[in-house]
């Protein structure tokens, strides 16, 4: 591959062309067990089918009494029914005998009906006084009894392959008896933080140096995109040392951080086309025009720039996806989408791909001015983006647009 620090991209391949390669590259890592109680969030590798009836037994769905109902038939507030009462059924402790015609049994809900029994009469309804109830209202047989299977019955299916678990799905899970779904395993990620300038994340800027706050914002993505973050440190722009790093990851892919573009000190590239392969370096958008995607054996390998802005892009555009396709999650935006009129123009160029950030005001997508790459405030003055993509010059003033925006929460301008 061209060298080419100090020489630009002779060509750059198009956001989809990247985007379609990775389509291609990527599949749903291996399952594995991961324990019941730490699987929310996780996206189940297999259908789950019940092999349990849930409730495996008849039960009571109120506190009362349990009868044969043809005993209570008649009953009313002037005329109750009198029944000898034999004893009582909690949950987890049956009543050990028989409910024969003329008896009765106290019930508490969830307790197993005891044999015999057919109806549950209401405790509301019931007087007890020295062993006997008297009822006061009649109750049909079956009436509020749970009846075996009345929530899953063996066989049901009750999740599919490909659900994101949530925390009723756990219960559910729990309740039929499973103690480690099987998962698809998280996609495993190595950061790669390189820049001599850079700071830990914390410090104070101080001089010519600046803190790193790229790794402050792909953990955190990559956290919501289900990646398992590995330990990382940052890396002087030495080639040696990166060149390690990119080797020895033990990970699924590693996302390289700055050093990714044409300059002197941007040795990623080279690196990546020396250990494996650099696949795609130089991309036809603004910003993150300086993003590499290679591979290491096996690994998938991001280089995004260092520009805070272009970072974030890049890592929407292409690493994100990628690293949720590996976890089994859908490739799509993770949040909600509006579509809203344009206030304001927006100009690009034919043969590019533009992420805009924009503001949302009064129902209508406000463009954010700047341009610039490295002004990370603009992605926090931001609700979201428009991506304009390689066909069209622009975007009118009034066009309806589709912002991605970066919360799940509407802004207030946009609620209805
Ligand atoms: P580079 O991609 O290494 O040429 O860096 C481009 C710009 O991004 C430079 O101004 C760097 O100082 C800045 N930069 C690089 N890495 C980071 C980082 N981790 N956090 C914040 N800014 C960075
Ligand atoms: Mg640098």
């Amino acid at each position: 591959m061209r060298d080419v620090r100090m020489k630009g991209f002779a060509e750059r391949a198009d956001v989809e062309e990247v985007q379609d390669f990775l389509g291609v590259q990527i599949r749903p890592l291996a399952s594995e067990a991961v324990d019941l109680l730490s699987c929310v969030g996780r996206v189940l590798a297999e259908e789950v089918r019940a092999e349990v009836d849930v409730p495996g037994f008849a039960r009571s769905a109120m506190d009362g009494y349990a009868v044969c109902g043809e005993d209570t038939f008649g009953a009313s507030a002037y005329d109750p029914i009198a029944l000898s009462v034999l004893g009582e059924a909690l949950p987890g402790k049956p009543f050990a005998g028989r409910v024969e015609r003329g008896n009765a049994v106290r019930v508490m809900t969830g307790a197993p009906i005891p044999a015999g029994a057919d109806a549950v009469v209401m405790a509301e309804v019931c007087e007890e006084r020295k062993g006997v109830v008297e009822i006061s209202e009649a109750v049909a047989p079956h009436k509020n009894i749970g009846a075996i299977g009345e929530d899953i019955r063996v066989g049901d299916l009750v999740l599919r392959a490909g659900r994101r678990l949530r925390p009723q799905d756990a219960g559910l899970l729990a309740s039929i008896g499973v103690s480690a779904p099987t998962c698809v395993r998280r996609p495993r990620v190595q950061l790669v933080i390189t820049g001599d300038e850079l700071l830990p994340a914390g410090s104070q800027p101080e001089g010519p140096r600046i803190v790193d706050s790229n790794s402050v914002v792909v953990r955190s993505l990559v956290a919501r995109d289900g990646g398992e973050l590995l330990p990382f440190e940052i890396l002087p722009d030495r080639p040696e040392i990166i060149s390690d790093a990119l080797r020895d990851a033990d990970a699924d892919v590693v996302i390289v951080t700055g050093g990714s573009s044409v300059g002197t000190e941007d040795h990623a590239p080279r690196l990546v086309a020396e250990l494996g392969s650099l696949d795609f370096h130089g991309i036809s958008m603004r910003p993150s025009s300086p993003t590499g995607v290679g591979r290491i054996e096996g690994r998938l390998v991001f280089l995004l720039p260092g520009n805070p802005v272009s970072c974030l892009c890049a890592y929407e555009f292409f690493a994100g996806p990628s690293l949720r396709a590996l976890g089994g999650r859908s490739r799509e935006w993770p949040h909600r989408r509006v579509r809203l009129p344009l206030a304001r123009k927006i100009s690009s160029a034919v043969g590019r791909t533009d992420y805009v950030r924009i503001a949302v005001e009064s129902g209508k997508v406000i463009p954010i001015a700047t341009s610039g790459a490295s002004i990370l405030s603009s992605t926090v003055r931001a609700d979201g983006c428009v991506i304009v993509p390689r066909e069209l010059e622009g975007m009118a003033e009034g066009a309806e647009v589709e912002v991605l925006l970066y919360d799940d929460e509407i802004p207030e301008e946009v609620a209805p």
